[in-house]
């Protein structure tokens, strides 16, 4: 089954290309730049033929498929030469489609691949001082230099912003920082932990890059997961860590500086549940049109073809959404509001889609080997992390009516 779409004038699409046009019907890959479409093209092969034939057992057994990380960051996808002449930063809508393809192979390792690229940089590039940034950010954009954002905890999750309980107290040129982080994604392949803490002396959350072999630091992997199985998620042990000043991350004084770098991180997370649709509906969509009931191809009847409409509808309607989103933010317009809708409507779109896409495998749907399976469970953890549903639709519901409905 084939979608007629994407009149390109590019000469003779390959059969990659033409993959891509399927989950694509309205061509928002067109916004791309030629040079940004082959650092994408780049990422899908390396994913194609070297993360994919892992997936199914890697996710079965729990264990993050390290053997990928080196030859992910050699892609050099953070920053290319290609897309960086004359010091220009990478485009938001490059970004949010290298999450989208990410996504669309494997949920866990876009969500390994953003944290290095998302919230730990975002958090580097947004919160450290000039310095900082020249002396990190090389190292951070060639994998050199890993970390993770460690923010929530056991006691406060949607609550973080008023409960936050790890404290930071300054002693000379020291902090030393005492608390529990939970849920730090990959926090075990990582050099550094950014560690949102409270001042003792202001009552202010500040930030830390502390080294994670640091004494004092404990983790602990979460076990047990029915959803981003590959993701390592650690509870996180902080004992009298000591911490020097300078990495201290400068510009983040107060909880403020935090949803500063939320906005951005829930904008990538967005483009998550965009490319999740695009992985179950491909793969439920090559499933029916290869499984035959009563004689024909499961694709041919209407209320199979009723599940892929509304599959292909969310997802380019999420599409669209993410990529108008990014175009803001390439012209400077980041709102609170904009990336909470987003990342609760194209959420809940992708929860209704790797539903129908589970649905029409039927029994296999349920087997890892089928894919849709791994959408599916890997779906329920990019619903709830970046805020869940309830708490972005109050952040939306504030804006539109000026009145907070938080509880406090
Ligand atoms: P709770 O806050 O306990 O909420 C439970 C339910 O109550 C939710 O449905 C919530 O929406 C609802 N609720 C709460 N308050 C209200 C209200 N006022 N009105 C209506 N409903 C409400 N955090 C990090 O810092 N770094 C990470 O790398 C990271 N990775 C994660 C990876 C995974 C797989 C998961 C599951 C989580 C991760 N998180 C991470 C944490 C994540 O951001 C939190 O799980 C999330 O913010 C929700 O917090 P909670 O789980 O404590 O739920």
């Amino acid at each position: 089954m084939t979608i007629a779409t994407h009149t390109s004038d590019r000469s003779a699409p390959s059969a990659q290309e033409r993959l891509y046009a399927q989950c694509d019907p309205l061509d928002y890959e067109a916004l791309l730049t030629d040079a940004e479409q082959e650092q994408l093209r780049r990422l899908r092969t390396f994913l194609d033929t070297e993360a994919k034939p892992l997936l199914a057992d890697y996710w079965e057994r729990a264990e993050f498929p390290t053997q990928l990380i080196q030859p992910l960051a050699a892609l050099d996808l953070i920053t290319p030469a290609a897309l960086t002449a004359n010091g220009a930063a990478p485009r938001s809508l490059y970004e949010g489609f290298r999450n989208f393809e990410l996504a669309r192979t494997d949920a866990s390792l876009a969500t390994y691949y953003n944290g290095q690229s998302g919230l730990f940089r975002t958090t580097v590039t947004r919160g450290g001082n000039e310095e900082q940034i020249r002396r990190w950010l090389p190292l951070i954009d060639s994998f050199e230099m890993t970390g993770v954002f460690a923010l929530t905890e056991p006691d406060h999750g949607s609550d973080i912003a008023g409960g936050l309980a790890t404290s930071a107290r300054r002693d000379g040129d020291r902090w030393i920082l005492n608390g529990t982080k939970r849920w730090i994604g990959s926090a075990v392949f990582a050099d550094y932990l950014a560690v949102a803490a409270r001042d003792e002396a202001d009552g202010q959350v500040k930030a830390f890059l502390v080294k994670a072999d640091t004494p004092g630091v404990e983790l602990r992997t979460i076990p047990g997961k029915m959803s981003l199985r590959m993701v390592q998620n650690s509870d996180i042990e902080l004992n009298n860590v000591e911490v020097t000043e300078d990495f201290r991350l400068a510009r983040i004084n107060s909880f403020t500086d935090i949803a500063d770098l939320l906005r951005s991180m829930r904008s990538g997370v967005a483009w998550f549940a965009a490319g999740v649709q695009a992985g179950a509906y491909e793969a439920a969509l090559k499933y029916v049109s290869e499984r035959q009931q009563f004689g024909r191809p499961l694709a041919g009847f209407q209320m199979i073809q009723d599940h892929l409409v509304t599959m292909l509808s969310n997802l380019t309607a999420s599409l669209g959404m993410v990529v108008r989103l990014s175009q803001q933010q390439d012209q400077g317009v980041y709102r609170d509001q904009d990336s909470a809708m987003a990342k609760a409507w194209t959420c809940s779109r992708m929860r209704e889609t790797v539903a129908a896409a589970r649905e029409v495998v039927g029994g296999n749907g349920i087997l890892v080997e089928n894919h849709v399976a791994r959408f599916f469970a890997d779906a329920e953890a990019i619903y709830t992390y970046e805020g869940t549903r309830e708490i972005n639709t109050l952040v939306v519901g504030r804006a539109i009516t000026g009145r907070s409905a938080f509880a406090r």
